[in-house]
C-alpha cells in the first residue's frame, strides 16, 4: 500500500503511512477551556457542577482527566501554567499533545452563602449554664465543627442564662449538640416547631438545648479527699484542701460526692512561707492554716470547716 499523502510504500492507517497518520490524526479529544464559578463571600468554587473548597488546581486536573477521551492509553498532566499534557504510544511511537487550558472565571454567590445571607437556619443550639470557660471552649468547638462539616452559623445570640447558635443544617447541629453533651457533661433537650407547610410537606425548626451540670465553686469528695472545683471546662481544675491541684475530665468525677461545705470570709493577719494567720470574720477567732498553693498576696481568702478542722481556700477574684 502507498500513503495517499506522501506516497511512501508500506503499512497504512486510513490510507496514510505511520508518519503522516501521527501528524494528521487526533488521538485525543478534550475540553480546551473550563468554566469555574467562584463565590464572592467564601472561598468555595464550582467545578463540574459541584461546589468545592480546597485545592483548585487538583480539582481542575481531576476534571481534565475525566474529560480527556483518548483512542490510545494515555497519561494526563496539568502544570501551574495551566498547560495540559497528554502522553501515550501508538505503534511504538510516542504521542504527545500540549495545550493551554483557558479558565473562565465567574463570580457569584454560592448556595450556602445565599442561604446564610437570607438568614436561613434549620436548628438552634442553646447553651445554658454559668461558666465562661466552658462557654469559650464550646464556642470554639461549635465553630470548628460547623466549618469542618460545611455548614454555617447564621447568628450567635447572648440570651438570659446562656447563648444561642443558629445553625444552617439540622443534622450537623444535632451531631454537634450530642458531642457537646458528651464532652462537657450536660443534659440535652430536643424539640421542634413547625415553621410552615410547603407543598404539603411540613418544615420544622429544631432546637437542642444543653444545660451544663454546674460544678464550679462547689466542694466535692473524691477518693476520700475534699476539693474545691476551681474552673470547669471540658476538664475540671480541682484544688484540694490539702494543697493538691488536680486536673480531671468530667468523666472521672461521675462518682464524686458533692459536699455541703460553706465558705466564709476570713481576714489575713500575717503571712509566712507556708502558713497564714487568719481571723474568722464570723467568730473573730484566729487560726493558723496552710497557705493555698495558688494564693497570692492581695487575693482574698476564705476558710472552710471540715471534720472539725479549719482550712484556707483561695477566694474568688
Ligand atoms: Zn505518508
Ligand atoms: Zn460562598
Amino acid at each position: 500500500m502507498f500513503c495517499v499523502e506522501c506516497g511512501k510504500k508500506g503499512k497504512t492507517y486510513n490510507g496514510l503511512c505511520l508518519e503522516c497518520y501521527i501528524k494528521k490524526h487526533k488521538f485525543f479529544d478534550f475540553p480546551s477551556e473550563i468554566k469555574i464559578e467562584f463565590c464572592k463571600s467564601c472561598n468555595s468554587y464550582r467545578i463540574d457542577n459541584q461546589w468545592k473548597k480546597g485545592d483548585i488546581h487538583k480539582d481542575i486536573k481531576e476534571y481534565l482527566k475525566k474529560n480527556v477521551k483518548g483512542e490510545i492509553k494515555h497519561e494526563v498532566s496539568f502544570d501551574e501554567n495551566n498547560i495540559l499534557k497528554i502522553k501515550g504510544f501508538f505503534e511504538g511511537r510516542y504521542i504527545e499533545v500540549e495545550k493551554e487550558i483557558k479558565v473562565n472565571e465567574k463570580y457569584v454567590t454560592c448556595p450556602k452563602c445565599s442561604l446564610r445571607r437570607g438568614g436561613y437556619y434549620e436548628a438552634i443550639i442553646q447553651l445554658r449554664g454559668k461558666y465562661k470557660k466552658m462557654f469559650d471552649e464550646v464556642d470554639e468547638l461549635i465553630k470548628k465543627r460547623v466549618e469542618e462539616r460545611e455548614s454555617y452559623i447564621t447568628k450567635i445570640e447572648d440570651v438570659r442564662g446562656g447563648k444561642d447558635y443558629y445553625i444552617g443544617n439540622k443534622k450537623i447541629a444535632e451531631r454537634i449538640a450530642k458531642e457537646i453533651k458528651d464532652d462537657f457533661s450536660g443534659t440535652i433537650k430536643s424539640s421542634k416547631s413547625l415553621v410552615r407547610v410547603k407543598d404539603g410537606k411540613k418544615i420544622y425548626r429544631y432546637t437542642y438545648s444543653i444545660r451544663f451540670l454546674e460544678y464550679e465553686g462547689k466542694f466535692i469528695k473524691i477518693d476520700g479527699k475534699i476539693y474545691k472545683v476551681k474552673s470547669a471546662g471540658k476538664k475540671l481544675e480541682l484544688y484540694g484542701i490539702d494543697g493538691e491541684i488536680r486536673n480531671v475530665y468530667r468523666e472521672e468525677i461521675k462518682n464524686a460526692v458533692e459536699m455541703d461545705i460553706e465558705e466564709r470570709d476570713a481576714t489575713l493577719l500575717h503571712e509566712e512561707k507556708d502558713t497564714l494567720y487568719v481571723m474568722d470574720s464570723r467568730s473573730y477567732r484566729t487560726f493558723v492554716v496552710n497557705k493555698p498553693k495558688k494564693w497570692k498576696k492581695g487575693k482574698n481568702i476564705k476558710i472552710i470547716e471540715y471534720e472539725g478542722k479549719i482550712y484556707a481556700v483561695d477566694g474568688d477574684e
